[in-house]
Formats: C-alpha cells, structure tokens, sequence
C-alpha cells in the first residue's frame, strides 16, 4: 500500500501530462483522418466506429484506433464516470494480482505507463517499495489515462442492440448520458470484459432459492448485513475467496469456502508461461493446439492470489472445505439447509457464488437476436475423447480482426462488422483483450485489421484520390532535359 498514503506530487503529474503531449507530438499523433464519410439513414454521416465499453480494453482500442486515424468514433459506456470496469464496483481484492511492471494499456509509449505514473505522483522509493497494485490506484491510472489522451469516453449511456440497417449497423441507446436513441456505425468494438460475452454462473439448485439469500460475486453485496451471519462461498477461485475475506472482514460468524475440486491449485500456469512469443504464436496455432492448451489450462485450474488466501486464513473462523458439491438446498425460517455430495448438511444464512462467468455469444444480449449464426468452437473443432470441454466449445471462433463468423455463410453478414475486443477472444486470438499484461498488443492489432478492412471496403474511393491527386512534389524547375551525347565507341569507324 505504499505511495497512497503519502501525499501525490501534483507538479510531477502535471509534467508527465506534458511529456505525454511531447510524445504524441514525436509520434506525429494524431494521424490524418483517411476514411471517406458514409451517408446514416436519416442523413448525415455515420460513424465509423462505436465502441461498446470505456473500461480498460475500450481506452486501450480507442487510443489504438486514433493512432491509425480512426477518429470518427464514440466511445459508450453505461457505468458512471470513473466507476467503469470491475476494479472500484464489484473486485474485491486489495491488489491486483498482476505484476506493477506489466505495461498494460501503456501502447508502447513509456510516459503512458502505470510506473510513470506512479513514480510522479509518489516517487522512486514509494515506486521501490510498492508490491502489488491496489486496485483503486489502478482506477486512479486508467482514469489519469483516459483524460491524459483526452479520449472521448461518454458514461451513463448503455448500448441496447446492435442490429443491421441500410449497411450499417443501428445501435439502439438508453441512459442519460446523450440524448441520441439510435446512432449508426460502420462497425461495433464490443469492449465489454470478462463477462462481455457472457454472464454469471449460476448453479440450477440457486433457482429455487429466495433472491436475499444469495449473491452472485460480481453483484453489489451488502457485507455489514452478513455482521454475525453464516456464509457459504462456492467456489475456491480468486473471487470466491476474495468474496469471503469481505465477508470475513465484515465480521461474519463463519465463512465456508466450498469447493467442487479436491485440492486448492497452486500454480498459475498460463501467467507463468507468458511470454512474447505466446502472444504472437498462439493465433497462428492450429486448432488442436490451441484447444489443448486451453483445456490443459482448464484443467490445472488457477489458483487464487497468495494474498486474498491468507486474508481469508487470517480467521479462524474461515474455513476451505475441498471435494464438495451441493446437491439440494432447501429453505428453513432461519437459514438454508445445504445437502452435500459427501451427505453432510450444512446451515447457512448467505450464499455467494463464486464461480465466475461463462463464454457464449447467446449470453450477450445486445447481438441475442442473431446470436445463433455465430460461430463457435464447437461448428469447427471436435476435440479428441478426454480433452472435452463444453466451456471452451462455446467460446466464438473469430476472425484474425476479432470479429464474429458466421455459422451459415451469407444469412447475418454484418457480424463480420462486429469485433469482439473481449474475454470471447481468448481461444481464437490467446489473451490480448481480456487482461492487463498484452492488451495493447490485443488493441493494435484491432486497430490496424480494422484499418485493413476500411480501406479495401472503400477501395472505389481511394482508387479514385490516386488517379485525382494532382499536387507536385517537384515544380519542374528542378531540372532541365537534355540530348545524349553523340559519341562513337572505341575502334568504330
Ligand atoms: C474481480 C476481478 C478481478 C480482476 N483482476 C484482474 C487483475 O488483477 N489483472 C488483470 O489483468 N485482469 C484482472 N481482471 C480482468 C479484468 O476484467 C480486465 O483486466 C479488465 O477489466 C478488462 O477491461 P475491459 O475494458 O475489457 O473490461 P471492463 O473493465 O469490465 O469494462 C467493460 C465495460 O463495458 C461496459 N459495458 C458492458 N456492456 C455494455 C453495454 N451494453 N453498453 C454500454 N457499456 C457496456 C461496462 O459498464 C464496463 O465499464 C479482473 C476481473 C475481475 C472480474
């Protein structure tokens, strides 16, 4: 926690935010617009560009859209200002689990990464001593980010649909942020996160359980209620426990971990091999390898961050019980009764479900209508027996631009104009729009394949600013021609 007590340098931060601008200028940001307009239904121009959610992965993809003069954009999101993402509404960590080094959304420009941002406000030693990233001092980075690059972020609007419209694509609005109803873009950017093609995990016997009995861990929780209550988390994963210290903290009679798997994992695979190399390789693995290192991954599991684990062990009243899964639960005047798989039954007063999100284009509402013809892992890939994974089945099989296939080919053709810049692309594209550590590798490559397919869509336009740019480089004052010399080779006559 070092750096936040002491008090920020603000002079420091005020000449990181011009050493940013002497950057961007270095790098002649920002580049010319390029793209031609394109009429909207009822007139006026469209936009090129929407993209869904300014949390981390948003910012990322505007900056790295504006850097290959993509400008005609607007950038949605339904959360509150400086509240978007999970870090400051329903994480409950103390720190991110990702090292402090990790240049994040940092887009190669070292003034723009959280050391520098760091270390103005608080210093080389607080930059020195800090271990882990507390999360709210991750917010205050993105935050100091998006106003530093002055990207045009617009809060409390939430993207209802997108569906197709006279070629484009008509995003029905709501909220109060902007007055607009229906906008139209050429494409969508679906920066939505870890549950932006999909939704929480929810257990069948938690139907049949009265709404204030449980939570799911990516709810508002009310922690001070639990004071003196029992608590049941499912799951052993870093939310569950996460979860569970809060409950702790809040001073919950017991806290019981239960956890399906028979033993906490201990090593974080996929993080430890994280490598350069992965993040350039995995797209261009086949679907056999990909598929395999996924399931493998799957199957090691991820285990929670060492810190969150001791913050549950810190109470002896915090208890992982392994090799658990809840049969029934059934509904007393004072609490739940839980049957277990092992025919233990257990009381509690409160559940939370820490068991995480899932993956499936079916999930996501806005593109529900036509969420049938995307393609998914299991239209194109059959694993081997014992490799078998309904989870990672689901997952869309995207394009190399992050956007949707269609399952029949012709019948939803807009969704190839659809990009999926989220959690959704890790099994076709590997993790670069779903955590901090590549998302600016996930982000120029988003901006530059968008690019790509703008300027081949729109290649009758610039085949014709080819044959009409008229402006001289040279006068023609340059030079002046003259004749070859008349001469005769040696030994002619
Ligand atoms: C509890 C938790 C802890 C995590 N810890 C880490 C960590 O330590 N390190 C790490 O690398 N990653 C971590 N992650 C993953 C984390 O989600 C991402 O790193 C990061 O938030 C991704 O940014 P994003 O912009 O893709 O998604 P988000 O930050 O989730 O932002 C998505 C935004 O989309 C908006 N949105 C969604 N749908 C709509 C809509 N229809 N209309 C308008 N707006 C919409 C939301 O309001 C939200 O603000 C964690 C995730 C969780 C859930």
């Amino acid at each position: 926690m070092d750096g936040i007590y002491e008090s920020p340098d603000l002079d420091a931060l005020a000449a990181l935010d011009r050493r940013v601008q002497d950057d961007l200028a270095a790098l002649n940001y920002p580049p010319k617009s390029w793209i031609p307009p394109t009429e909207k239904p009822d007139g006026g121009e469209a936009l090129d560009v929407v993209i869904i959610g300014g949390g981390m992965g948003g910012l990322a993809a505007c900056f790295a859209l504006f850097r290959v003069g993509i400008r005609n954009l607007r950038i949605l999101d339904r959360g509150e200002k400086h509240l978007e993402g999970p870090w400051v509404t329903y994480a409950r960590m103390e720190t991110l689990r990702s090292p402090k080094q990790l240049l994040g959304p940092a887009s190669g420009l070292p003034s723009l990464t959280f050391r520098a941002w760091y270390t103005a406000l608080y210093g080389e030693a607080a930059w020195e001593r800090l271990d882990k990233i507390p999360r709210a001092i991750w917010m205050d980075y993105l935050i100091w980010y998006r106003h530093t690059l002055s990207l045009p972020v617009e809060n409390r609007v939430a993207v209802d649909s997108v569906s197709p419209e006279g070629g484009l694509l008509r995003l029905a609005l709501s909220g109060d942020g902007t007055e607009d109803r229906n906008i139209w873009t050429r494409r969508v950017v679906l920066a939505t996160g870890r549950e932006g093609l999909g939704a929480p995990i929810l257990p069948d016997f938690i139907a049949m359980m009265p709404r204030a009995r449980w939570a799911h861990s990516s709810e508002a929780i009310d922690f001070a209620a639990l004071r003196g209550k029992r608590v049941v988390v499912i799951g052993a994963g870093a939310s569950a426990v996460e979860n569970a210290a809060e409950a702790l903290e809040a001073g919950a009679s017991e806290v019981r971990l239960l956890a399906r798997r028979d033993a906490m994992p201990q090593i974080n695979k996929m993080m430890g091999i994280g490598s350069p190399g992965l993040v350039a390789g995995f797209p261009a693995l086949s679907d056999e390898w990909r598929w395999r290192y996924l399931h493998y991954n799957n199957v090691a599991q991820t285990p929670p961050p060492r810190g969150s684990t001791l913050r549950v062990s810190r109470h002896a009243n915090g208890y992982f019980h392994f090799g658990v899964t809840i049969d029934q639960v059934e509904e007393k005047a004072d609490g739940l009764i839980l049957t277990t798989t092992k025919g233990r039954r257990l009381e509690t007063d409160f559940i939370i479900l820490g068991t995480g999100f899932d993956t499936d284009p079916h999930r996501q509402p806005v593109i529900e209508p036509y969420a049938d013809n995307i393609l998914q892992w299991r239209d194109r890939y059959t694993p081997p027996p014992g490799l078998e994974d309904e989870g990672l089945a689901s997952f869309p099989y995207l394009n190399s631009d992050f956007s949707f296939k269609e399952r029949n080919v012709g019948q939803t053709p807009w969704v190839e104009r659809i990009h999926c810049f989220n959690y959704g692309s890790k099994m076709t594209l590997g993790n670069v729009s779903g955590d901090i550590p590549a998302i600016s590798d996930g982000a120029a490559w988003l901006a530059r394949e968008i690019a790509a397919r703008f300027y081949s869509e729109d290649i009758e336009h610039h085949w014709q600013y080819l044959q009409d740019y008229d402006t001289p480089e040279l006068r023609g004052d340059e030079w002046t021609p003259s004749d070859l010399p008349d001469s005769t080779l040696d030994g002619e006559s």
